[in-house]
């Protein structure tokens, strides 16, 4: 089985507010990246870590993951693109042929061993498979005037994390199909805009099942301020692991 990381470090991070990307900011002594790249380095079921970043970035991560830090799974660091699907895409495309890509975002730092065997074992039952847990507040639709629109059953709502894992022909397959769709399009595909995750697309254009795995709720991704707080007080604990 030959099994790759697709480690998504290409974002902006605008809702951060900081002039350093909320990937490479610190946690104790550590970047956010360097957590869940330590998690794939240590399981010996990933052959193969792509690190896709910002564009310019690449040497500058190239010094920090490979040369620092001895990364020695990076095989490859590609340039992102504008939205996080074209980011995705870049990186199924240096990633080649194999069996299992596991797409994560890099903001994602908390990810563990078990978790990834969770995953592995779904992958053995189903193709597609994605972890996240059972939503703890009521969840409403907001109508534009911003009034309840609607309340969904609490009992069947999870978030959804990464990693998400595809069979890598299939999830490959999709995306080759999404960005046609997006380069034929006349105007800016609606559809493709929306895009916020590797799930939906397996769910939109191959109208195939998609497993959902548990994740933890430590699996956060660090998107505002606030959140910083949580994760440094998470690091301490999660740098030794995996
Ligand atoms: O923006 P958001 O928080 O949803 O990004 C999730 C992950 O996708 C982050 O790790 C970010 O660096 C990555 N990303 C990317 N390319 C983009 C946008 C986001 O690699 N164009």
């Amino acid at each position: 089985m030959r099994n790759i990381a697709i480690v998504l470090a290409g974002g902006s991070g605008s809702r951060m507010k900081s002039s350093k990307k909320k990937q490479y900011l610190l946690l104790g002594d550590r970047p956010v990246l360097w957590y869940s790249l330590h998690i794939f380095q240590n399981c010996p079921r990933i052959e193969e870590i792509i690190l896709v970043c910002g564009a310019g970035e690449e040497e500058q991560c190239h010094r920090e993951y490979v040369e620092n830090y001895g990364f020695t799974k990076i095989k490859k660091i590609t340039r992102g693109g504008k939205e996080r699907y074209h980011s995705v895409y870049e990186g199924l495309k240096a990633a080649g042929d194999c069996d299992y890509v596991l797409i994560h975002d890099g903001a994602r730092p908390f990810i563990d061993a078990t978790m990834l065997e969770r995953i592995f074992e779904g992958l053995a039952d189903c193709p597609a498979c994605v972890v996240g847990m059972p939503v703890k507040d009521t969840i409403k639709m907001r109508s534009a005037g911003g009034y309840v629109e609607q309340t969904l059953p609490r009992e069947k709502l999870w978030m959804i994390q990464t990693p998400q894992s595809f069979s890598y022909p299939l999830i490959t397959r999709a995306y080759e199909e999404l960005i046609l769709r997006e380069q034929t399009s006349s105007e800016q595909d609606a559809g493709a805009a929306k895009i916020t995750d590797d799930a939906m697309v397996a769910e939109t254009i191959l109208h195939i099942p998609v497993k959902l795995i548990e994740g933890s709720y430590d699996n956060m991704k660090i998107t505002t301020p606030e959140d910083l707080v949580l994760a440094e007080s998470l690091a301490s604990h999660y740098r030794g692991k995996g």
